[in-house]
């Protein structure tokens, strides 16, 4: 063994043995947190090369401090219902980390919600947002509320009493919150509402995803979905494909979804199947977007609802199924964890070509090696899905600017960020020793600027 060969061991051997001490304690100090364990175990494996090439991410403590949220505020949410019934739901905000810029991140409203959720969330936006280029840090909120089968008035009594208390963390220049899963346009309208009576005056990028007549951006609705199909057209092209005749996959029916299935079916692909919390539809002719934005936007309906209008479609009540049906693209938009590692086979046995996750972590560790150990192409959430936040970003420019952009701009400028998203990855895969694996590109890429950002602020 020459001199170098034996320093390179060396430093690989000390990365390695940092990256497990590291994960230790993580895991000591976080024992019940399955679905954070599961981010940072995956952030953990993928940057080994790195500190072996970087001693100094060592000596300044980057992962223990990463891994540690600046601040996480957990408060009470008291609302009454339209019987009068006084009803308390927990609230929460993660403040993870501000070294790109003021925290940013969506909040979810869902029965599931808990501290682990909130902390997988706003960890995976730490990436995902240093990914994008823009000068945004990283948070995430939610509430276990349940916003369904509730009325109008009670969505917004409820939103109402979590801002109030929300709002004493948040600012345009210290946390800039969105929707999630359960949070749109609707609830955002109704927290910036109350926000600005509070603060006594109008500030407009305290919140994104706000309706475009009331100080959003145009594009914002789309931009996740939009921004994971260009992902993914980059990624096919290594083969010489497009979405041009594919047969595609797109669970979920939110935001995400549509706007997936709307851009894949603009590129000249065939969306066969989509579903909601209830189950899924097939259509062999092709889903009809019209129908499901109908269903879905305007009537807040089941997506079983769809084949009294389309008889030849088939709905089932079992979600995980979705991925039983043979498809060249599956598009996982719905939430974390809905491919495990029987959907992964399945998919697999099909000969799926490429995966793009437009959800946060719908595949499980094991889903996500198996497609790469079967050579399927791979987009990970964090790279794949970045387009909302980066259009989030946008919208706090247009604010600070006082103006608005049109939806060609937005849309032109969310094609360039998804594109250079995929060029960092790639590049970072390939500088790194892994060609090709953007689940490694993506964490490796997403965390070096964040990584020096810390070096170069002190510690904190
Ligand atoms: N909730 C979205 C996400 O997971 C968007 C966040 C935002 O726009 O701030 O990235």
């Amino acid at each position: 063994m020459t001199k170098l060969d034996s320093i390179h061991t060396d430093n690989k051997k000390r990365a390695n043995d940092y990256v497990h001490e590291v994960y230790e304690l993580v895991k000591k100090r976080n024992p019940d947190e399955k679905e954070f364990l599961q981010a940072t175990r995956e952030i953990f494996d993928s940057l080994r090369p790195v500190f072996a090439q970087h001693p100094e991410y060592i000596t300044n403590g980057i992962l223990e401090r990463i891994t540690e949220p600046e601040r996480i505020i957990t408060f009470r949410v008291a609302w009454e219902d339209d019987q009068g019934k006084v009803h308390v739901n927990r609230g929460f905000r993660v403040q993870f980390n501000s070294d790109l810029g003021p925290y940013k991140g969506g909040i979810r409203f869902h029965p599931s919600v808990n501290a682990s959720i909130m902390k997988f969330l706003a960890f995976e936006q730490i990436f995902k947002n240093s990914l994008t280029g823009q000068p945004i840090g990283a948070g995430k909120g939610g509430s276990d509320f349940d916003p369904k089968g509730k009325s109008d008035r009670e969505i917004m009594r409820f939103t109402q009493s979590f801002i109030t208390e929300l709002s004493k963390y948040i600012g345009p220049d210290r946390d800039v919150p969105a929707g999630d899963i359960g949070v749109g346009k609707r609830e955002i309208g109704y927290m910036f509402g109350q926000y600005n009576r509070l603060k006594g005056g109008y500030e407009a990028g305290v919140f994104t995803g706000k309706d475009p007549n009331h100080g959003g951006s145009l594009g914002r609705k789309e931009a996740t979905g939009y921004g994971t199909v260009y992902f993914v057209e980059e990624m096919l092209k290594v083969k010489n494909e497009s979405f041009d005749g594919q047969t595609v996959i797109v669970s979920g029916s939110g935001n995400v979804s549509i706007y997936a299935m709307e851009k894949a079916m603009q590129l000249g692909a065939k969306v066969v199947a989509c579903s909601d919390s209830g189950g899924y539809i097939y259509d062999e002719n092709g889903i009809n977007l019209d129908t499901v934005k109908r269903l879905k936007e305007v009537e807040n309906k089941r997506i079983s609802e769809y084949t009294k209008e389309h008889l030849q479609a088939e709905y089932h009540d079992d979600c995980s199924a979705i991925w039983s049906i043979p498809c060249d693209i599956a598009l996982p938009c719905a939430t974390q964890n809905e491919i495990d590692e029987i959907a992964a086979r399945m998919l697999v046995a099909n000969s799926v070509k490429a995966i793009g996750e437009g959800a946060n972590m719908p595949c499980t560790l094991e889903a996500m090696a198996l497609f790469q150990e079967n050579g399927v192409l791979f987009g990970p959430a964090k790279a794949a899905n970045a387009g909302g936040v980066a259009v989030s970003a946008m919208e706090m420019s247009q604010n600070s600017m006082r103006l608005s952009w049109t939806a060609e701009e937005v849309d032109e400028k969310l094609h360039l960020v998804m594109k250079n998203i995929y060029t960092s990855c790639v590049d970072a895969a390939d500088r790194f020793g892994h060609p090709g694996n953007l689940v490694m590109g993506a964490n490796i890429a997403g965390f070096l600027k964040v990584a020096d950002a810390m070096v170069a602020h002190g510690l904190s």
